[in-house]
């Protein structure tokens, strides 16, 4: 079977292209070295960013200027403003496909403030709001029929689709697909004993894409 996109890593980022992918009809495989239901995304603790003003007045010009100034001018400033000005927009669906965030005495969703922030911005699920974001996009994806291959390791792209090595039998197996989603994390996991992050997050995926020739940008914001 060629796929119409093949995603390779199992994060939020991996899933919610999954769903996106699905819902727009095509035919969706995600494949990862892991579970899905255990990438460094299940890890996060803290909270997402949206202007919702749910605690405090709040708006998307100062999201987007509280985050301009903590990268201290290097960050793309058209990036910046994409991802505020939808963040709103994606509390609201990962609201509605059923995150449990913490709610206020009103009921509407919580927020605090996080480092780099002059409001109480961040949207959590008490101290696990990348798990429950997580385990939500997986419980999705399984409702929409989304096909998974676990623990089976990205060995190279190709104009055709992609090498795996089967983690269990040592095989390798080419996967053939229209169109490759990379959402393979980043690589703080190199920094073994110095990182909170995973063993999984070692940069291979970016490697990988860049061997077949992708253009890597802004690595130090990883
Ligand atoms: C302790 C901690 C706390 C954090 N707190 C916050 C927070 O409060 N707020 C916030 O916004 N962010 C936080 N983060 C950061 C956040 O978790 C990450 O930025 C985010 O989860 C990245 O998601 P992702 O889908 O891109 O990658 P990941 O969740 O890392 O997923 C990568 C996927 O790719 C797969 N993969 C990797 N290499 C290969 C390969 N070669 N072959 C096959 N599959 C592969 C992995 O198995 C995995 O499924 C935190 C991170 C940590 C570690």
């Amino acid at each position: 079977m060629v796929y119409d996109v093949l995603i390779i890593g199992s994060g939020g980022a991996g899933l919610s292209a999954a769903l996106s992918a699905k819902k727009e009809g095509a035919s969706v495989l995600v494949v990862s070295e892991g579970f899905p239901t255990r990438s460094q995304t299940c890890m996060a603790q803290g909270g997402i960013n949206a202007a919702l003003a749910n605690e405090q007045e709040d708006s998307v010009d100062l999201h987007i200027e509280d985050t301009l100034r903590s990268s201290k001018g290097l960050a793309s400033s058209i990036m910046i403003e994409k991802m505020c000005k939808k963040a709103p927009d994606t509390l609201a669906w990962l609201n509605a496909i059923g995150v449990p965030f913490s709610r206020t005495d009103e009921g509407k969703i919580a927020q605090r403030r996080l480092g780099g922030t002059a409001s109480k911005r961040a949207c959590y699920s008490q101290d696990y709001t990348g798990l429950k974001i997580l385990h939500t996009l997986y419980d999705q994806c399984l409702k929409e029929e989304i096909a998974f291959l676990n623990e089976h390791y990205l060995l190279e792209l190709s104009k055709e689709g992609a090498s795996f090595l089967d983690i269990k039998t040592t095989e390798t197996i080419m996967i053939e697909a229209k169109s490759i989603v990379m959402a393979t994390g980043g690589y703080a996991g190199i920094y073994h004993g110095f990182t909170t992050n995973t063993s999984q997050s070692t940069g291979d995926g970016i490697m990988i894409a860049h061997h077949a020739g992708a253009d890597i940008s802004n690595m130090e914001f990883v």
